[in-house]
């Protein structure tokens, strides 16, 4: 059957798209999405790849260890600032920046290695550098190297090998301190005992106590040390006359200084030095230190201690010290080692002189425990200067009075001891002591014997041990006042090795009158029992002591000093003048105007005539002296301290004659 051209018309009439064409529609479609996908997937994919190696870049930037990564020819491809820092540096050896070693590139292993690099501004940097080889997925080899700081991991090892070192030689050398006098000791002792003849006892016996006092200092350094490295060393403050304790340090060594046939000489200022509130013990154990050494270290010549004022700063007097010897010297690489704690100059220096090398390390820490320095100046078999600079406030106060030597004999006639001791030779030594003051000795080897012996016997004071067995000083003194019986009240003076302040508080707090130090001086032991049984008065404290009153008197007015009207206007006139004019020479002295302190020194040295201060005459005309020769501000200063301090007394004294009325 045949169709006509409408029916083909009719039969090819757009329809709806087939499936196959939607299917192909639909796989176009997705192809356009996969493509679009696959673009967005590299875009993101260079984006992330972008941000994590801006990431790296920062990370290896910012870390302080310096990294750098070189390719199979050494060539750096990678490296951060603190590589780039470090190679500024120049090296000890060069192995950071050294091409890769082929067999480290080819193989598997890590080197590592410690590397020095030079600084110009201080002391060479130490490295610990790793370098090892990594293999990229294409199989081409790197060598990434890194390196980390362990400047201070080396400082800290070689401070701790140092003191490993140092404390070491020191319990070698304190052992050798220890065992010299003791063999001493022991050897004498021995000698005494048999086959000595007593002509030859005196000798040996001073040998004896030289050894055990050398054998005190030698224990009372390592106390020492120990309490200023723990912070448990207390300071005093009380008024002290520095001359005084100059030369009571040179003169404890004048002996030691004559068996060597050395000079020793103590250089004061011509002007007195004015009153200083400090730690005058401390003061004399660096003196004492410094004089030691200087007599130890030096073979021949002459040993000179000296103060003087250094100057005046806000109420305070620097005060310089100097210890100078004509001895074996020090060379200047070993100044600073010479303070530290075990240290001396040279090894020989202990085979030789012995030591422990703690005395400097101690007088240095004192020293600025007190806010000054100490220094040295010395060259190798010429000699050695010390210095030490301290700041002591000016004190108004005097001195407190030297405790009176215990020469008033028969004080403890008949006095009842109980002595309570554990350790025999102590005992023997204090009662021996007793009865050779005619005291009576009852002694109990613990608490618990002291118990019982003071229930049933009176004594005027008891002498209680602290560390005992059985029952310790402590507790037997905390149980005798807290028991009636015939000691209830009676002193007790503690026996002890320790001194510190927590110590002697714990000690009153246990109802302890007083308390010794072990060893004692036999002068303290008869002055503590003295003043325990009020058989003696105590010095009155120093801080309640004030200087007394400087003289005056009207007589140089003539006939003007009856007139009571006319004394108070030169009281009032005084009161009103002089502190100022002080205060004006003062001035000039500071400024080294030398004509002007002529006139005031002159014009003060007439008024403190008129009136009789004598003291304050003396001074003035010291100054006027002083003016006309050679002046120096600090000579000067230094009596215008005193100058002063015997005004403001003379103005005190002229205030409380004003306020009485006239007519008295
Ligand atoms: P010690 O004297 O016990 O060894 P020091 O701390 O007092 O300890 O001194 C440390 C070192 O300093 C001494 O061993 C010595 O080498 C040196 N020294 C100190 N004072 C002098 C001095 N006046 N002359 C020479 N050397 C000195």
């Amino acid at each position: 059957m045949e169709t006509t051209t409408n029916e083909w018309a009719g039969q090819f009439q757009p329809t709806k798209p087939s499936e196959l064409q939607l299917l192909k529609a639909k796989v176009a479609q997705l192809e356009q999405q996969l493509q679009q996908e696959r673009k967005n997937r590299l875009q993101l994919r260079a984006r992330t790849e972008k941000s994590q190696a801006d990431l790296l870049r920062q990370l290896l930037a910012a870390t302080p260890n310096p990294v750098c990564v070189q390719d199979g020819q050494g060539r750096i491809i990678l490296a951060n600032d603190a590589y780039h820092h470090l190679l500024r540096l120049r090296a000890g050896r060069a192995d950071f920046v050294v091409g890769p070693d082929p067999a480290l590139l080819a193989g598997d292993a890590t080197r590592s290695y410690e590397e020095q690099y030079e600084r110009p501004d201080g002391p060479p940097l130490s490295y610990h550098i790793i370098k090892k080889p990594f293999v990229r997925p294409d199989g081409t080899r790197y060598l990434l190297t890194s390196a980390t700081d362990i400047t201070a991991l080396n400082q800290a090892r070689v401070a701790a090998e140092e003191s490993a070192r140092a404390k070491e030689a020191f319990l070698a050398n304190m052992s050798h301190e220890i065992r010299t006098p003791l063999n001493g000791i022991i050897g004498l002792a021995r000698l005494l005992r048999g086959a000595a003849s007593p002509a030859e006892y005196p000798d040996h016996l001073d040998s004896i106590l030289t050894s055990a006092e050398g054998l005190l200092v030698v224990i009372n350094d390592v106390l020492d040390f120990a309490k200023i490295e723990s912070g448990a060393l207390d300071l005093e403050t009380m008024p002290f006359a520095v001359e005084a304790v100059v030369q009571r340090a040179a003169k404890s060594l004048a002996y030691n200084a004559q068996a060597k046939g050395l000079q020793l000489h103590v250089c004061l200022p011509a002007a007195p030095l004015p009153v200083v509130a400090g730690d005058a013990s401390r003061l004399g154990q660096i003196l004492l230190n410094l004089l030691t050494n200087a007599i130890k270290f030096t073979p021949a010549g002459e040993v000179t201690a000296t103060v003087d004022v250094s100057h005046y700063e806000g109420g305070r007097v620097h005060l310089q010290f100097c210890v100078a010897d004509t001895g074996i010297g020090i060379a200047p690489d070993k100044f600073a080692q010479i303070f530290r704690s075990f240290g001396q100059a040279a090894s020989s220096t202990t085979r030789l002189y012995g030591g422990t090398g703690l005395g400097l390390a101690i007088s240095q820490r004192l020293v600025e425990l007190q806010g000054g320095r100490i220094w040295l100046d010395s060259q190798p078999g010429r000699g050695s200067r010390f210095f030490v600079s301290l700041p002591y406030k000016v004190s108004e106060e005097l001195p407190a009075p030297a405790e009176p030597a215990a020469e008033a004999p028969g004080l403890l006639r008949g006095l009842r001891v109980l002595l309570v001791e554990d350790n025999a030779v102590n005992t023997l030594l204090a009662t021996s002591l007793l009865q050779a003051w005619q005291a009576s000795a009852d002694v109990a080897a613990d608490g618990e014997q002291a118990l019982e012996r003071a229930l049933a016997t009176p004594y005027d004071v008891i002498l209680m041990d602290i560390q005992m067995p059985r029952l310790d000083g402590l507790s037997a003194t905390a149980h005798l006042r807290g028991t009636p019986g015939p000691n209830q009240h009676q002193p007790i003076i503690a026996l002890t090795a320790n001194a510190l302040k927590k110590d002697v508080e714990t000690y009153t707090a246990a109802g302890f009158t007083d308390w010794l130090v072990k060893p004692y001086h036999e002068n303290s032991l008869y002055l503590a029992l003295a003043y325990a049984s009020g058989r003696a008065v105590r010095p009155a404290a120093p801080s309640a002591t004030r200087p007394a009153a400087p003289t005056y008197g009207f007589a140089g007015l003539g006939k003007l000093a009856h007139d009571t009207t006319f004394i108070r206007k030169m009281q009032r006139l005084f009161i009103d003048t002089v502190p100022a004019q002080l205060g004006q020479l003062e001035a000039a002295v500071t400024g080294h105007h030398w004509e002007a302190a002529s006139q005031l020194s002159h014009s003060l040295k007439s008024t403190y005539g008129n009136l009789q201060i004598d003291e304050a005459t003396h001074y003035a005309r010291k100054i006027e002296g002083i003016l006309k020769k050679n002046p120096t501000s600090e000579t000067l200063l230094n009596l215008l301290v005193a100058l002063r301090l015997v005004t403001s007394q003379m103005v005190e004294a002229f205030e409380t004659s004003l306020r009485q009325p006239e007519s008295l």
